[in-house]
C-alpha cells in the first residue's frame, strides 16, 4: 500500500488536513506500506516557502514521517503540459477564452435554464467548445485556458468506475461508477490547465499518484465528485487507479468545514498552546 498526503503551501494546515495526513500515514503504517508527502504548488501566487516549512514543521510535531525527496508539482511542469499535448493531439481539449463574468453571463441566460454547479462551480455552457474542429491540428496554445470536452472524453474512456473503502462502516469496499450522462451534465467540461498555470488540479493529481504509485488516495469527502473526473482521465491517459478513502470533514462546533484561513483551528495554534499530538488525534477521532 502507498499512501499520500497532498497539501498545497497556500495557508496552515488545520485539524481537518491533519486528520487526512494522519489516517493516510497509520494505513501506511498498519499495512506495512509507504507513505509519501507532495506539495502542490502549482498556484505560484499563492503558494509560499514560509507555509511549505510550516507544513514540515506541524507533520513532524505530529509524529509522521514520510519518503524523501519530496514531490514538488512546480517540478513536474514538463510531465503535465505532455499529457496536455496527448490529449490536445486527439482532439479532447479546446482552448476557452471565457473569464469567470462570460461563463456566468452565458448560463444566466433566459433558454439556458437553472445552472448546475458541479465540482469545479458552475458547469461550463460550452461556449468556446463551438470553435474546437478548427484548431486540433494546431499545436497547444498557450496563454489560454484548456478545456476537456466531457462529452468526447466519457465516450472515449468507456466503462468508469472506482473502488471506495471509505464510505462503509467497519471498513468495506464498493464501486462507484461514473455515470457518462452525469459527468457531461454535472461535471461538464472542466479546464485541464488554467491560463496563469500551464496545468490545473485534477489534471497535475492523476498524474502525480500515478507516477508515485499510489495506490490507495486519502481524502475529505468534499472531493468525492471530483474523484470522478480523475478516474475519467486515467483511463483517457491509461493510467491505473488507486482505491479511494473518501473521510468525513473535521466540522468546528457550527458544523462549518474548517477553511485555511481558520487560525483558530490551525495545527500550529493547538502545537504553540501546549496541547501534544496526542490531543490532536483524539480531537479528530483517531
Ligand atoms: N492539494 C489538494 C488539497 O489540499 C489535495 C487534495 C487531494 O487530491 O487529496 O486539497
Amino acid at each position: 500500500m502507498i499512501t499520500r498526503f497532498a497539501p498545497s503551501p497556500t495557508g496552515p494546515l488545520h485539524l481537518g488536513h491533519a486528520y487526512s495526513a494522519m489516517l493516510a500515514h497509520d494505513m501506511a503504517r498498519e499495512r506495512g506500506g509507504r507513505f509519501l508527502l507532495r506539495i502542490e504548488d502549482i498556484d505560484r501566487s499563492r503558494s509560499r516557502p514560509e507555509w511549505e516549512a510550516l507544513i514540515f514543521e506541524d507533520l513532524r510535531w505530529l509524529g509522521l514521517d514520510w519518503e524523501t525527496p519530496v514531490m514538488r508539482q512546480s517540478e513536474r511542469l514538463s510531465a503535465y503540459r505532455a499529457a496536455l499535448e496527448d490529449l490536445w493531439r486527439r482532439g479532447l481539449l479546446f482552448a476557452c477564452t471565457c473569464n469567470r463574468r462570460d461563463v456566468l453571463e452565458a448560463v444566466a441566460a433566459p433558454h439556458e435554464g437553472t445552472p448546475v454547479f458541479g465540482p469545479d462551480g458552475v458547469v461550463y455552457p460550452g461556449t468556446c467548445r463551438v470553435r474546437k474542429a478548427a484548431t486540433v491540428e494546431a499545436p497547444v496554445p498557450d496563454g489560454v485556458a484548456l478545456r476537456l470536452d466531457m462529452a468526447m472524453a466519457v465516450s472515449e474512456a468507456g466503462d468508469c468506475s472506482f473502488v471506495e473503502t471509505g464510505r462503509i462502516a467497519g471498513g468495506g469496499e464498493e464501486r462507484v461508477g461514473v455515470r457518462a450522462w452525469e459527468a457531461v451534465e454535472q461535471i461538464g467540461d472542466v479546464v485541464l490547465a488554467r491560463k496563469d498555470m500551464g496545468t490545473s488540479y485534477h489534471l497535475s493529481v492523476v498524474l502525480d499518484d500515478s507516477a508515485q504509485g499510489v495506490t490507495d488516495v486519502i481524502r475529505g469527502e468534499d472531493l468525492f465528485e471530483a474523484t470522478k473526473i480523475h478516474v475519467i482521465l486515467q483511463r483517457l491517459l491509461d493510467l491505473p487507479t488507486p482505491r479511494y478513502h473518501h473521510h468525513q470533514l473535521i466540522r468546528d462546533e457550527a458544523g462549518k468545514r474548517l477553511a485555511k484561513r481558520d487560525d483558530a483551528r490551525s495545527v500550529r495554534s493547538f502545537r504553540e498552546a501546549g496541547h501534544s499530538a496526542q490531543d490532536v488525534r483524539r480531537m479528530v477521532g483517531l
